[in-house]
């Protein structure tokens, strides 16, 4: 491990690439053949042209770490703020022809509201406890911020991540106080252990997210899974609203957008199933009654499918960006993405099976942009991943449409600077906003 301020410098490089290790490395890993031919993943050609989505409900979120003077070394903390912003389409269109609305335009006609926390890292703990720790102040940060509401008068993400794992068969989990071996089955609210250190448990820590807290160092990797986790909750939260107000215009109305892939990572991926299955009740519920369902995309812009997408539409004559129409869909299948994507044997189980509630389409859409959407799982087609029938894809015409409307907004621009550009206006959870109230006393 290198000093601190100590870079690597050139003169340590070429002993590197003559290292007999890494020569034999080299010689022994399997290289993917670069001239390789081989089939594009099937296209999907949805219906197009529905025109009926008038508004956007983008969810994201973003981390900022920042340094702590208590005097202790490395003192950390992270501002989570995780915003639900909302797009009204009709405005974005309805201008003269050929208007691209500029990022700033769009800001104005947007409302936005956020949930903020401040995460304590390593080193820090709260003064008015004293023997507390800063991994227990974690837990009980995260359990507090989820507590919250989204919306004034409306169920809390705590609430919602209990009326969706309720079916769960009772998982115990380990006390976190190290020197206590007892397994407890997390309580809905709070609890004590029995150990002698009558250690709190909180409801959220069957999350798992304190987990690989690090009592002596950086904790990006736990930061960014609590924002994860408070996107996915958020997002069901608000579905969950929308459904008890009744209103399915407003749903079939409405594309909900969230950014990065339909999926729980880490300790918390076991939600992915619960997830799946809220989204997939509220879907068929209004299927049922004729409407469309629920419209709901992850968007990626970067990662390894879409640096495979660029690959495809990579021509050996004309460069990027030339080998692939425009507006084009495909649908990897599991054993394209196997052979592909994620480098498995052919065997395997699919990918995303502990992680993902959505298929992947790779889409470059009507102006060229390449992006990766995730689409949510709510039927047998779904399930299959070897299915690419339109039916595994929910609303994909709609989708793809919104894709192609919205480019400067997801793709020039992005989802996190706006919610900085937001972070003055924020309102925090606690206080209880009203936007989505607002939102149905307009429509
Ligand atoms: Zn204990």
């Amino acid at each position: 491990m290198p000093y601190p301020n100590e870079f690597a410098s050139g003169e340590s490089l070429p002993g590197l690439t003559t290292s007999r290790s890494v020569l034999e490395f080299q010689g022994a890993i399997h290289v993917k053949d670069a001239n390789e031919q081989h089939d594009l993943p099937d296209c999907v050609n949805p219906d197009r042209s529905h025109d009926r989505i008038t508004r956007v409900v983008a969810i994201d979120g973003s981390i900022v770490p920042t340094s702590v003077r208590n005097g202790y070394p490395g003192a950390e903390a992270a501002l989570m703020l995780i915003a639900a912003v909302v797009l009204d389409l009709k405005a974005i269109k309805n201008p003269a022809p050929k208007w691209i609305p500029r990022p700033s335009e769009i800001r104005q006609l947007e409302d936005c509201d956020t949930i903020d926390a401040v995460l304590p890292g390593c080193n820090v703990s709260e003064r008015e406890r004293p023997g507390d720790s800063p991994s227990r102040f974690f837990r009980r940060t995260i359990y507090q911020t989820l507590k919250g509401s989204v919306e004034k008068d409306h169920e809390s993400l705590l609430d919602t991540l209990t009326a969706i794992t309720t079916n769960r068969p009772p998982q115990k989990i380990a006390c976190p106080v190290e020197d206590c071996d007892e397994r407890i089955i997390p309580p809905i609210g709070d609890a004590i252990c029995p150990c002698f250190r009558k250690e709190t448990i909180y409801q959220t820590d069957v999350l798992g997210i304190h987990e690989r807290f690090n009592e002596s160092g950086a904790n990006g990797q736990v930061y960014t899974l609590a924002q994860q986790v408070t996107e996915q909750l958020t997002l069901v939260n608000i579905l969950r609203y929308c459904e008890q107000a009744d209103n399915p215009e407003f749903i079939r109305d409405t594309a909900f957008i969230m950014d990065g892939p339909l999926a729980v990572f880490g300790s918390a991926a076991w939600l992915h199933t619960w997830i799946q299955q809220e989204v997939k009740r509220i879907h068929c519920k209004y299927a049922d009654k004729g409407y469309p369902g629920v419209l709901l995309i992850g968007v990626e812009k970067t990662g390894n499918f879409v640096e495979h997408l660029n690959r495809l539409d990579w021509s050996e004559r004309d460069g990027p960006r030339q080998a692939l129409n425009n507006g084009i869909a495909l649908a990897p299948t599991m054993e394209y993405i196997n052979r592909h994507i994620v480098h498995r044997p052919p065997n395997s189980n699919d990918f995303g099976r502990q992680t993902y509630y959505g298929r992947k389409i790779l889409y470059k859409n009507r102006n060229g942009q390449h992006s990766v959407i995730t689409t949510p799982i709510i039927n047998e087609s779904g399930v299959d991943k070897n299915c690419i029938d339109i039916d595994a894809f929910p609303r994909l015409g709609e989708i793809l449409d919104i894709m192609d409307e919205l480019s400067t907004y997801l793709y020039e621009d992005g989802f996190a600077p706006l919610v900085r550009a937001h972070a003055h206006a924020a309102i925090p959870l606690k206080s209880g906003a009203e936007i989505l109230r607002r939102l149905f006393s307009k429509s």
